[in-house]
């Protein structure tokens, strides 16, 4: 479906797309990369998803062998040559052929496309479990190619009947494996954490819309406060805001989505369907 990926500037068959086996990410895991949805052909939010790539290379002392414009315009052609419609692209940059298997010499950069994950509307209107468990990711502000814990257990989670599990570091609740959380408490305040975690491009819009709206505080939360909260959500860009209607054996608030989580779902909606418009009359 999806013909083309892009390695090193290159746009090669997707099937025979490779890297040599002495590559970092393979040998040590040593790698980084980024995610982002494509929409009626307009990358959505791209300037914030390469900004984050960028970042998260930094956290690993790697550079980016081409210019954030360049990538950018390689995203572009790899949109059209895909001719991709709705889908989904991931960056990858690698700690490269290390010549004594350890030391990064120059990055390989990978763009792949994949087919768009779309969610059971059944989510949305019944909510979703997560599971709480103890762990705080090494460079927490950097999107790394390290999942070991949330891989590790994604079958008992699935056992359990649950789709994301939340990370709490003995003291505080941070983010989710590949999402961040917001809670609401009974006097309808917004809250989500702000330090040693990813800061989520989705995070980022749903405090923009937020503040409009509700107040909105940025702190540290314990997971008292998570399981007390009248209304949870997880958000990420596959996710959008997904509510939270059950931690390990607690129900949240009244165990159905709350009306603030079903408000910020819609905003966040709108403010994607304004970003495809204006890009489109852009282009
Ligand atoms: C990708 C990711 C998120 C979500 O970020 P978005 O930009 O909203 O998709 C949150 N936490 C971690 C650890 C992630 O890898």
């Amino acid at each position: 479906m999806i013909q083309f990926y892009n390695v090193n500037g290159e746009l090669v068959n997707a099937v025979e797309a490779s890297l040599k086996v002495t590559d970092l990410a393979t040998l040590r895991g040593y790698g980084v990369f980024d995610f982002f949805l494509v929409r009626s052909g307009v990358p959505m939010y791209v300037d914030d998803y390469v900004a984050r790539f960028e970042r998260s290379a930094g956290h690993l002392n790697l550079d980016l062998p081409i210019s954030k414009e360049a990538l950018k315009e390689q995203i572009q052609a790899l949109i059209q040559v895909n001719k991709l419609d709705d889908a989904a692209i991931q960056l990858v940059l690698t700690g490269g052929y290390a010549e004594d298997g350890y030391t990064p010499v120059q990055p390989n950069l990978l763009m792949l496309g994949r087919p768009m994950l779309i969610y059971n509307n059944d989510v949305l209107t019944k909510g979703v479990k997560v599971l709480l468990h103890q762990h705080q990711r090494e460079l927490p502000e950097a999107k790394t190619i390290n999942y070991l814990t949330g891989i590790r257990l994604a079958g008992n989670m699935k056992q359990q009947g649950a789709v994301e599990i939340l990370y709490h570091d003995g003291q505080f609740v941070r983010e989710g494996v590949r999402s961040n959380f917001f809670i609401i408490t009974k006097d309808n305040i917004i809250i989500t954490p702000k330090d040693k975690l990813l800061h989520g491009i989705t995070r980022k819009n749903t405090i923009a819309l937020a503040q409009q709206h509700f107040t909105l505080e940025e702190r540290d939360v314990t997971p008292q406060e998570l399981l007390a909260a009248k209304e949870v959500f997880i958000t990420s860009t596959t996710k959008g805001a997904m509510p939270v209607v059950q931690i390990d054996h607690h129900i949240i608030g009244d165990g159905k989505p709350g009306e603030v989580t079903l408000l910020l779902g819609k905003l966040l909606h709108e403010h994607d369907i304004h970003y495809i418009e204006s890009r489109k009359v852009m282009a």
